[in-house]
């Protein structure tokens, strides 16, 4: 059993050799404090509680962390496992170490195990955005390598658990923040419990040979710092053993048994100035044979989390190959621990360019001038700024854009959840569907069989692409009739602003053309994909324009200018619906409006509506006094009393025809077939096998015009058509 002396004093010898000008009388209180508030509590060996606190603190210390690190270490489990709050700890030891123990609070309540393995990026993300201070991420990696320390404690089912945590999220973590030497020992650990029978065998095989690996080692050690001190280098030179985890993973890459890998040993060199670390370069290759291709230079490329070294290989006598690696002592300090190791060196080599690793590059840059207090406090975590994680309630990790709210989380669960949706569960309480969540939230959404379905209004609420698409999916299926009138509406008033009749889609073969261009089959399909927002109107009659208004008026080619617009003779000849006729609009439904019961003779307006035609107000009824709002002008058109029976009028059709016996009689009979009084007929040949006729008739409006011209067009032989001058 460890005793409360024990690790009071190793901690206290930690905070000397590594942070010597801490606040030792603040870290007395906390752990005074602590030590009350766990008194009742023992760990899993019986000893008390206080000793993890103090040994995580001890581990923050040799991060070389600041005091309210220490504290935040020391207090670390207060909230989660005593009766403290976050305003006790507050008011006796300050709001930032309140706000590392809320922090680090917060990553131990959170569910950071999950069995798949395209969840882990996303819980690593998490877990840094959560912390919202590095020291944070920190006293939590400290919290969890002491637990890894002691995992023999646990139970086999946990400590299976943990590792896998630890090998998903923690060793990621540490490698990323640079912190090797950590990174190694909870892998070491995770491995033996994970995997135990390749840890022992690997253990087994490295016992059997620790002497002659020690002899080795010293041999090689010996021969290094002997050259280098009769160079006058000052130098700190050991060999190690590679720690197991790399061991294994090299043997399970290169699919070999443990005898068979030679890659065991590595050196360290260790000098002051990086001058020296290239001289010791030098020397190294002098005294052993180099193998080719294994040389790196991380000094002049440090490695995307800051590692900066020499690396080489080379063969000794023996003939057994070792890597030899060359730092500085900052290096060195910066490979053990990391972003840890920039509070000490806070101009520090940053670099990189893994976009992973370019936040802590950034924090870096911006404390190259100020001082490592200031560096400690900017050091906010802001790299996931455009990303929201939440859980679900059985603990699914869902990532979403930031500023998602519960409407865009039940559209990422499934469609389904989303149009079921009646109301929001945020953290257990209920939410607006509206409310922005946060990272961490347990987002619960609640559902009812009798629910209405999403409302348009969500679509200007929700933040992800992805609920946006399925909710104009819904109304695209649901809300078929609603959309053709709503898209109808639309697609008329665009065609009107354009000056283009809408009557002509009547007609059967114009129709089917249109259709085609546009890739619907029906014009209700059309409408109805404009209803839902699939299409704009614009879009659609921009397809279309060009041969709607072909067919309403082929343009001469001499006068390419023309309008597109109708002539005021055609205008004026326009048919009448139930005695009214409404200008630029060929043919459509006419009502007449019950709140002002128009009658002949009355001035008289009309109004677009949905789906309906036009609707005929008085212009004096109080319904037509928004005439000029600029949102509904273009609906309102202007309408007249047909004061007498429609006028026909006269026009030339000129068709160009490949000359051929019977053609006089085929257009003939297409004119008597449309039922239009043909006034005048007649052909003409041109050179070139060629023939020209020119047919004038009288029709009653441009729909009967279009239609009749399609007509002629669909003769065998006719090339063209073209109005002609009456
Ligand atoms: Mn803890």
């Amino acid at each position: 059993m460890e005793t409360f002396a024990e690790h009071y004093a190793s901690m206290c010898a930690a905070i000397n050799r590594y942070m010597p000008g801490a606040d030792m009388g603040a870290i007395d209180r906390a752990v005074e404090y602590a030590r009350e508030k766990h008194k009742n509590q023992k760990r899993k060996d019986g000893s008390p509680y206080i000793i993890h606190p103090l040994a995580v603190a001890e581990i923050v210390a040799e991060m070389g962390l600041d005091t309210d690190a220490i504290l935040g270490a020391l207090l670390h489990d207060c909230i989660e496992d005593t009766d403290a709050s976050h305003n006790d700890i507050e008011a006796i030891f300050g709001p930032t170490a309140a706000e590392l123990v809320e922090g680090v609070t917060k990553l131990t309540r959170a569910n950071f195990s999950s069995t798949e393995q395209a969840q882990m990026e996303n819980l690593r993300k998490m877990f840094m955005a959560m912390s919202k201070d590095i020291r944070v991420v920190l006293i939590k990696i400290a919290d969890r390598l002491h637990n890894m320390r002691t995992m023999q404690y646990q139970t086999p089912e946990k400590q299976i658990l943990k590792c896998r945590e630890t090998m998903d999220i923690y060793a990621p973590l540490a490698h990323r923040l640079g912190m090797q030497k950590i990174k190694w020992e909870l892998e070491d650990i995770a491995l033996r419990y994970l995997e135990p029978e390749a840890y022992n065998q690997i253990m087994t095989f490295l016992n059997a040979r620790k002497e002659q690996d020690q002899a080795f080692m010293n041999a090689i050690q010996e021969k290094i710092t002997t050259r280098l001190s009769t160079m006058g280098i000052r130098n700190t030179t050991y060999g190690r053993i590679k720690h197991v985890y790399s061991i294994y993973r090299k043997m399970q890459a290169q699919g070999k048994i443990i005898d068979e890998l030679y890659d065991l040993y590595a050196f360290r060199v260790i000098v002051d100035t990086i001058p020296n670390c290239y001289n010791v370069l030098g020397h190294i290759h002098d005294l052993f044979n180099l193998v080719p291709g294994r040389f790196k230079d991380y000094i002049s490329t440090p490695k995307p989390n800051m590692y900066q070294s020499l690396h080489t290989t080379v063969i000794g006598s023996q003939g057994i190959p070792f890597e030899v690696q060359i730092r500085t002592w900052e290096m060195h300090e910066t490979a053990e621990y990391g972003i840890a190791a920039h509070w000490k060196y806070k101009q520090g080599a940053a670099g990189g360019t893994e976009k992973d690793f370019e936040w802590v590059r950034r924090l870096l840059e911006s404390q190259q001038d100020t001082d490592a207090e200031d560096y400690v406090h900017s050091l906010k975590i802001d790299m996931f700024d455009d990303e929201v994680f939440v859980f679900t309630p059985r603990g699914k990790i869902v990532s979403l854009p930031a500023g998602s709210t519960p409407i865009d989380f039940a559209y990422a669960i499934h469609s389904g959840v989303g149009n079921a949706m009646v109301g929001a569960k945020v953290n257990n309480r209920i939410s607006n569907i509206d409310a922005t969540l946060q990272n961490g939230d347990i987002v619960e959404i609640l559902t009812s069989k009798t629910a209405k379905g999403p409302s348009r209004d969500w679509l200007n609420i929700c933040k992800s692409n992805q609920a946006r698409t399925k909710i104009k999916q819904w109304f695209k299926k649901e809300r078929r009739d609603e959309n053709i009138v709503h898209g109808k509406a639309s697609f008329e008033a665009e065609m009107k602003r354009l000056g283009l009749p809408t009557a002509v889609l009547a007609d059967e073969e114009l129709s089917g053309h249109l259709l085609k261009k546009l890739a619907f089959d029906t014009w209700d399909d059309m409408y109805a994909a404009i209803g839902y927002g699939g299409l704009t109107a614009a879009k659609a009659v921009g397809r279309i324009r060009e041969d709607v208004s072909r067919a309403v008026k082929p343009v001469p080619e001499k006068n390419p200018a023309m309008p597109l617009r109708l002539t005021p003779e055609a205008a004026k000849s326009r048919h009448a619906v139930n005695g009214v006729i409404v200008e630029d609009i060929d043919s459509c439904m006419i009502k007449f409006s019950k709140c002002c019961t128009p009658v002949p003779g009355d001035p008289i307006v009309g109004f677009i509506t949905k789906g309906f035609g036009v609707s005929i107000h008085r212009t004096d009824c109080p319904n037509a006094q928004n005439r000029n709002d600029p949102r509904q002008a273009a609906r309102w058109v202007r309408v007249h009393w047909a004061n007498q029976e429609e006028q026909p009028f006269d026009t030339t059709l000129e068709l160009e025809c490949i000359t051929r016996d019977g053609l006089l009689l085929d257009v003939a009979t297409a004119m008597t077939t449309a039922r239009l009084r043909v006034k005048e007929l007649n052909g003409k040949d041109l050179p070139g096998g060629r023939s020209v006729f020119t047919v004038r008739f009288e029709v009653k409006n441009v729909a009967e015009l279009v239609a009749v011209r399609n007509r002629l067009m669909s003769i065998p032989d006719v090339i063209s058509s073209r109005r002609g001058q009456n």
